[in-house]
């Protein structure tokens, strides 16, 4: 199921990132200790009374002449409106309503988005409650007051943003079908797959509009499967400050990855592999989604027997944190390959699901201790007792150990190799939660 986004938007200085980091802390710090991704601050996992979501800052302002700060403001806004299910809107008491606020109002309220209304900087909510009134003028809903310095408030208002959430068992819509993200930069070639793909077929049902966002995703069936591809390409945007460029595929890149259950990153073969391929392929491996890394505009250079080698060297350094990822050399031009590519998404996409039996997983296991020994520190060594898988989407084992600081990432990734060499498990990252064995289950 896909978890729901929520985007931050307002005036510059209002506290847009203080109030992020106080909402995203605490989580980030826990899923840092997977391996090789650099954490973009631009979007965070945020939990609340069970409901998880994705926080999403689409701020990073350019100082500038006012009416170049509303611009920004305004364009920030309308990514907000496109990716997210939610829109917090973030004002400052301090300041009272500003011209900006009204106008970014008056752009909320013509969506459809539900919109939730934060009155920042309340350090004192009994002197300054009366102020927050005054925010009833921008006709969005009830302002709710809150510090994000101080940390006040912060549980009213996220009741009030999970309230606005679809329920959750009106998401599980199409069951059946695979839902694809293709991602990657502006001009790789995104839009050329998709229209590749539907076009080669001629199996295109309709463009539906997408049920929960206003994304436009197709429709796909081939050989009795069906795909849906999720299309961010409507939410293409012009602009000339390359920063903002990045930002934007970005937060379309993380809307496109959280609903989908596979990736694939588009890589241009004139360019290489590139930083901002690395960060937008990081966002699929950290939601443990199926992966394919395609690299495309394959009939466009000029090839050698070492140019696919080379490529795929460069992959490997450059996307360490995910081997399992399969590489395909396409063309979204001449159609080279792109029919192969939708039978490895279905590979992928069973492999993301896989469930192993308890009793297979443990004679895997104790194989791999017997050839490998388990580290030792300081005379004691480590012990790993039992291992069950817990759940799929990305497969999540549960290793019951005698003392975890025992069991080195390098050890760790020894035992995860073992699993992929006697059960496939290729396309997907695989999870570890490591438990001692006296804690509860
Ligand atoms: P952004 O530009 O909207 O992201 O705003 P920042 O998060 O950078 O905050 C702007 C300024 O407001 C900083 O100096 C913050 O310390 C301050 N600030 C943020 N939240 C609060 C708050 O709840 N109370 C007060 N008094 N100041 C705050
Ligand atoms: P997007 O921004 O990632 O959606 O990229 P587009 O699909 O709009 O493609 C950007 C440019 O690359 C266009 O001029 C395409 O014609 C070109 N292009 C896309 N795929 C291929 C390919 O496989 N081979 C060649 N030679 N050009 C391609």
């Amino acid at each position: 199921m896909s978890k729901p986004i929520v985007a931050v938007v307002g005036r510059p200085n209002v506290g847009k990132s203080t109030l992020f980091n106080k909402l995203a802390g605490e989580r980030i710090s826990i899923v840092q200790d997977r391996p090789g991704v650099t954490r973009d601050r631009i979007y965070a996992d945020v939990e609340w009374l069970d409901r998880k979501f994705t926080l999403i800052d689409t701020g990073g302002m350019e100082p500038g002449a006012e009416d170049i700060i509303l611009k920004q403001i305004l364009q920030q806004a309308e990514i907000a409106i496109e990716t997210a299910d939610v829109i917090l809107f973030v004002c400052d008491i301090k300041q009272g309503v500003a011209d900006d606020d009204i106008q970014v109002a008056n752009m909320l309220r013509r969506t459809k988005k539900p919109v939730v209304l934060a009155v920042n900087k309340v350090d004192d909510m009994r002197r300054e409650n009366m102020d927050v009134y005054e925010f009833y003028s921008l006709a969005i809903g009830e302002p709710i007051p809150i510090s994000a310095g101080q940390m006040l408030g912060l549980g009213d208002l996220l009741d009030a943003v999970i309230s606005e959430f679809p329920p959750e068992e009106a998401e599980e819509e199409e069951e059946e079908a695979i839902k694809v993200a293709i991602i990657g930069k502006p001009n790789v070639g995104k839009s050329s797959l998709i229209n590749n793909i539907l076009g080669e077929e001629r199996l295109i049902v309709s463009n539906i509009p997408g049920t929960t966002r206003d994304a436009i995703d197709s429709p796909v069936e081939k050989d009795g499967q069906k795909f849906i591809f999720i299309d961010t390409a409507g939410m293409r945007r012009k602009s000339k400050i390359k920063e903002d460029i990045e930002r934007f595929s970005i937060i379309r890149a993380v809307a496109a990855v959280e609903r989908c259950d596979v990736a694939i990153l588009v890589i241009d073969a004139n360019e290489g592999i590139t930083d901002q391929d690395t960060k937008i392929a990081g966002i699929a491996h950290e939601r443990g989604k199926a992966a394919i890394i395609a690299v495309n505009k394959w009939d466009s250079i000029e090839k050698d027997d070492k140019t696919m080698n080379k490529f795929l060297k460069d992959i490997g350094n450059e996307l360490a944190y995910m081997p399992y990822a399969p590489r395909v050399f396409i063309s979204a031009k001449t159609g080279q390959r792109v029919n192969k590519m939708l039978e490895t998404i279905k590979t992928v996409h069973e492999n993301h699901a896989l469930r192993i039996s308890t009793g297979l997983l443990n004679d895997v296991l104790i194989e791999a201790m017997a050839m490998q020994q388990p580290p030792s520190d300081k005379g004691k060594q480590l012990r790993i007792y039992y291992v069950t898988q817990v759940s799929v989407k990305p497969p999540t084992f549960v290793l019951f150990v005698n003392d975890r600081q025992l069991l080195h990432f390098s050890y760790r990734r020894y035992i995860e190799n073992q699993f992929r060499e006697a059960f496939g498990f290729v396309g997907t990252p695989i999870h570890f939660i490591v438990r001692e064995r006296n804690e509860k289950n």
